[in-house]
């Protein structure tokens, strides 16, 4: 069997480091145009750069005719997977990324399903925003509709001010307008969806984000009941339901002591599921592939109290700082400040040696 992914990225990577043991070959394609950093695959399989003037066709006859093609990101032509659907099945499916990789459909597909979110609004242009302003208290945040990751194309309003600012900047697009929640956690759920539709689920994971960029990770996520936990697994078996979805997808959460809030899915195998390679009994790059192949679920149970801390920036691998409870994953990336270069899990026996592990990586970096 052969997988090709859309995608070079560490993702990509770690989806093919779980897949070559299942017998499973690989193939990446790579974006045109842009300065391909395809460095996280080299060695994995055959890597295609996408080229403006091959058709589909000839795409998939230079990825060796994959039988599945998967993505790693959520930013991907939609009508690229649905042409790709013409020769081979395509999972997730054209319409789960289309709606996932665009804030106000998502968040449509979200009200539909009667999930709660932060109040928005939807902006079809920049000048929308004056028209809806008495609608929000400060601060709100404003997300392009697209294109945004790790808190990019955002910006936070505090003021009169900030709008204005915004409003000079002269942004093109569409934009979905958020309240600030006021929340005391982040937290995610990581769900594996199978061709029959049977779902499994991780454990709940506890996030601590930076300026919109994942820090690191603890699971299992402390102080959320169980009852909270089961509507967060409900949640989440209908969007996967109502996307017709198979593989693994994400769903972020703000947590405020009144309710719990979706911020948004991830259409993929995600950041917050990265300590599941030693956590759980099969990791969330495994679980993407045997779902996507139409081989059984293996299973997710966590086996160890784990954490994840990202390498961001990070100039060369720490292999110096590890210990026997610590594990690095480095991406093989060209580093840049801020970058997510690696990551390293760390597992132990109570939730306060794990942090007392994770200060200490921490500190000494
Ligand atoms: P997003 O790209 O929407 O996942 O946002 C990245 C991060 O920014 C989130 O994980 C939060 O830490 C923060 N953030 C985004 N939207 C909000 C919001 N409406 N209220 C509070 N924090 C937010």
């Amino acid at each position: 069997m052969r997988i090709a992914i859309i995608g070079c990225g560490q993702l990509a990577q770690m989806l093919a480091l779980a897949g070559i043991p299942l017998g499973i070959k690989f193939s990446f394609l790579a974006d045109e145009g842009k300065q391909t950093d395809t460095q996280c695959v080299t060695g994995l399989g055959e890597i295609v750069v996408r080229n403006g003037h091959d058709t589909v066709e000839q795409l998939y006859r230079q990825l060796h005719c994959p039988d599945i093609v998967t993505v790693e990101k959520e930013h991907v032509d939609a009508s690229l997977l649905r042409a790709f659907s013409e020769h081979c099945e395509v999972h997730p499916g054209h319409k789960a990324v289309s709606v996932c990789q665009h804030r106000y459909r998502e968040k449509s597909m979200l009200d539909s399903l009667n999930i709660p979110t932060a109040h928005y609004a939807y902006l079809s242009n920049a000048q929308d925003m004056m028209s809806v302003r008495e609608r929000f208290e400060y601060p709100f945040v404003i997300k392009s509709a697209v294109n945004g990751y790790d808190g990019k194309q955002q910006w936070r309003i505090s003021s009169e001010q900030d709008v204005k600012n915004f409003l000079a900047e002269e942004h093109q697009g569409d934009f979905v307008v958020e309240q600030w929640v006021p929340f005391y956690k982040e937290v995610s759920l990581v769900a594996a969806r199978d061709k029959r539709g049977s779902v499994d689920f991780y454990t709940l994971t506890e996030n601590l984000h930076q300026d919109g960029i994942l820090i690191s990770s603890v699971a299992p996520a402390s102080d959320i009941s169980d009852v909270n936990i089961k509507t967060l697994q409900h949640y989440l078996t209908n969007i996967a339901e109502a996307l017709d979805y198979v593989g693994v997808i994400a769903m972020e959460c703000f947590v405020t002591k009144e309710q719990i809030l979706v911020n948004e899915l991830a259409p993929r195998v995600h950041n917050s599921g990265h300590w599941t390679q030693e956590g759980a009994y099969t990791c969330q790059f495994e679980n993407h592939i045997r779902a996507i192949s139409g081989l059984p679920l293996g299973k997710t149970k966590l086996h160890s109290v784990t954490g994840m801390l990202n390498l961001l920036g990070t100039k060369s691998p720490p292999t110096h700082l590890l210990t026997d409870g610590s594990t690095l994953h480095w991406y093989h990336k060209t580093s840049r400040p801020g970058r997510k270069l690696g990551h390293v899990n760390f597992i132990a026996e109570s939730r306060v040696n794990l942090e007392a592990l994770m200060k200490q990586f921490q500190s000494s970096m």
